[in-house]
């Protein structure tokens, strides 16, 4: 955590007091750096990951940005039912969880601002999507397949876009949407302002944000900013064929109240969640094999505390932000140990 306030980076008074509504009373690292050149409307290219406050980091500015710009105002009236969405901010994000979230604080640092938002993701039927475009938000959340679905079919008009935000462009990287990315950046033919976000620099992530960004400033934060310190860790030498009935009695023994389960494969992740409910206790599983809203209806009961124990895999659940967690175990080393 720095030790600069919120007031100090150049926030407006509403957007301060989203801040204090959320809990914040210091801001972390990776937003005392970026806020301030984000709100100048500076390209940035930010390597930090999930955790350490970067939502938020570029969501304040951005939001702050369109309010002065005096955007939001003409949110009701930009159009209803006419043509295409024509979107002013673009956040893409490589996985529907990613996007949902992201758009999820956008509707909370940006509650009272009268921007509106939406997000849009494969995975999901295109109807409930769509009639959320024609009311024509200002800000769209996105995963790059489903965007360019919709601006293929002309629901979608890009040419309005100011600002383009990619987040997670590693995790892009991995699940092969970079061809795609940049497909979306040059239909972003008129932005003002590039931001891309990354946990680690491949090369490939290297040669796009230099494509993209040219000299762009470049903020880079130790990984696990806010929570390493809090996180004890320990590793059990296990037999395979000993885990399925170890996990179940270390659930129960050391009283794991809310417990997320990383598996390497779709497959184990349900068997897995099967298992531990024929033990009794009550777990759901996210993974690729499930429709989005299984997914989300996992999550959703998970975050509520009506499901104890979650079962993922990591490119399902990684990003994924809930609350008082007490137990995160790797049931198999991770792809993404983070
Ligand atoms: P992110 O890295 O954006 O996924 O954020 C990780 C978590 O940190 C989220 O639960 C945020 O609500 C929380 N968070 C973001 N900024 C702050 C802050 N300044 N102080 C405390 N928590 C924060």
């Amino acid at each position: 955590m720095s030790t600069q306030s919120f007031a100090d980076l150049g926030l407006s008074e509403a957007f301060l007091r989203s801040v204090a509504a959320q809990g914040y009373d210091t801001p972390t690292e990776i937003q005392a750096r970026a806020i301030p050149p984000l709100l100048e409307g500076k390209d940035l290219l930010g390597t930090a990951q999930t955790g350490t406050g970067k939502t938020a980091a570029f969501t304040l500015p951005l939001l702050q940005r369109l309010v002065a710009d005096g955007h939001a105002s003409r949110g009701g009236s930009r159009g209803r039912g006419q043509g295409a969405c024509r979107p002013i901010a673009l956040i893409l994000a490589p996985t529907r969880e990613l996007a949902i979230q992201i758009d999820e604080s956008v509707a909370t640092y940006g509650a009272g601002s009268g921007v509106s938002h939406l997000a849009v993701f494969g995975g999901a039927s295109k109807g409930g999507q769509l009639s959320g475009l024609r009311r024509n938000p200002l800000v769209l959340a996105a995963t790059p397949g489903r965007l360019l679905d919709f601006v293929g079919e002309r629901a979608i008009d890009l040419s309005g876009v100011q600002t383009l935000i990619i987040d997670e462009a590693d995790r892009m990287l991995d699940m092969g949407f970079i061809p795609d990315v940049r497909r979306i950046a040059a239909l972003v033919e008129n932005r003002r302002q590039t931001v891309l976000f990354s946990a680690t620099m491949p090369r490939p992530v290297e040669e796009l944000s230099r494509e993209l960004l040219g000299e762009a400033e470049r903020i880079a934060v130790a990984p696990e900013e806010i929570t390493i310190d809090r996180i004890r860790q320990s590793v059990l030498h296990v037999a395979r064929e000993d885990k399925p009935a170890l996990l179940p009695e270390l659930i129960r023994d050391r009283n794991m109240f809310r417990v997320l389960v990383f598996t390497r494969t779709k497959h184990r992740a349900a068997r897995l969640a099967k298992a531990l409910r024929k033990t009794g206790i009550d777990s759901d599983e996210i993974h690729g094999n499930r429709s989005q809203n299984q997914r989300q209806s996992a999550l959703e009961r998970f975050r509520s505390g009506r499901v104890q124990v979650l079962v993922g895999t990591d490119v399902a659940a990684r990003g994924i932000d809930v609350d008082d967690i007490t137990h995160v175990i790797n049931y198999e080393i991770p792809h993404e140990a983070e």
